[in-house]
């Protein structure tokens, strides 16, 4: 079955593209999809950055470009910043990953997760933090060392 992961841009693909990109190329590699799940505003400026963190995705969803769909009311600071209900932004991600069936979606933000019921078939919501990079960088070593070993037998 095609599974969907989940990647938050800010705080997970800009701060960690070494072990991100190795998942999502394993992911990809395996026929699954890989959704970029992100608040900021898609331009194809803003993508070539993204890019270029060489984290491979096969979607891309932006909260605020999904609003502005929709027509939700959105209001732009002097910055050129947009603002829209806090309540409709922080559940925005869920939805979205209610509405597209995603597997497991990994945020550095620990306010989106509170949208996410298990009971109701949302995906897991893995918070990323330092716990967590620590340890992924520990295993993936260990995995290094055992392959530079021959021990390492694929499942
Ligand atoms: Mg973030």
């Amino acid at each position: 079955m095609k599974k969907k992961l989940g990647l938050d841009y800010h705080g997970v693909i800009d701060t960690h593209s070494d072990i991100f990109k190795r998942m999502a190329e394993a992911w990809i590699d395996r026929g699954h999809e890989v959704h970029l799940i992100t608040g900021t505003s898609l331009t194809e400026e803003k993508l070539k950055e993204i890019r270029a963190h060489g984290v491979p995705f096969t979607h891309s969803f932006s909260i605020i470009d999904y609003h502005e769909s929709i027509g939700t009311k959105i209001i732009y600071d002097e910055d050129g910043n947009p603002w829209i209900d806090d309540d409709l932004w922080n559940k925005s991600k869920a939805e979205y990953c209610r509405r597209e069936r995603i597997t497991i979606h990994f945020d550095d933000s620990e306010v989106y997760c509170d949208y996410f019921d298990l009971r109701l078939g949302d995906p897991t919501y893995i918070v990323v933090n330092d716990a967590l990079i620590a340890a992924v960088k520990s295993g993936l070593r260990q995995h290094d060392e055992m392959e530079a070993l021959g021990l390492n037998v694929p499942l």
